[in-house]
């Protein structure tokens, strides 16, 4: 069964998006058209989670790989070491690009309500140098949720996988105003100068 498909039937298209954590602006009405983990969404909200998932599920395949390059493990054979050179490249050439993730998360959640753009600026307004940023902050927390809900899924958990998709709408409704003021104070000192 795959994870992850677009559904074409009238009645699957009936269906609405899944859509619905307060912070992503309330239950969202568009017909539910694009399937991720046995959930359907709407254009835009499905091809944010479903950009977000391959994501997920291809760094972690080649994190599963990479373990065997490290020079902890037994060396491999010299066959060994090519199909793991081969594994490694099919993951990495099959991950989906990290701007068209951006951009996609930016079109699925372009106004979240003013309390989580205000509570998102101002914890961005309290970050330090040397510290991870905010928005690096949710967007791992984004991805560890995918991964949740890829076991989850893999599990069985229908009822797990509907609680953790309710709170990753949570994340990427953050995720997306942390990403949009970045952009616009990346905007705003450009260019950057030296000793910044
Ligand atoms: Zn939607």
């Amino acid at each position: 069964m795959s994870e992850i498909e677009t559904t074409t039937t009238e009645e699957q298209e009936a269906l609405p998006c899944f859509v619905r954590h307060h912070d992503a602006g309330g239950l969202c009405e568009e017909p539910g058209t694009i399937e991720v983990y046995g959930l359907r969404f709407c254009e835009a909200h499905g091809l944010e989670a479903r950009l977000g998932a391959a994501m997920e599920a291809h760094g972690d395949a080649e994190d599963f790989f990479e373990r065997f390059r490290s020079p902890h493990t037994l060396q491999p054979s010299s066959l060994v070491g090519r199909a793991l050179e081969v594994a490694i490249d099919y993951t990495t050439a099959g991950c989906p690009d990290g701007e068209d993730y951006d951009r996609a998360l930016a079109l699925a959640y372009p106004n979240p309500p003013d309390d989580v753009r205000t509570r998102t600026l101002e914890w961005m307004l309290v970050e330090e140098p040397g510290y991870q940023s905010v928005e690096d902050y949710l967007l791992e927390d984004l991805m560890l949720t995918n991964k949740l809900l890829r076991l989850a899924y893999e599990d069985g958990a229908t009822w797990m996988v509907e609680r953790l998709e309710v709170e990753r709408e949570r994340l990427a409704a953050e995720a997306a105003v942390a990403l949009e003021e970045s952009k616009r104070r990346s905007g705003d000192r450009a260019p950057v100068q030296p000793g910044e």
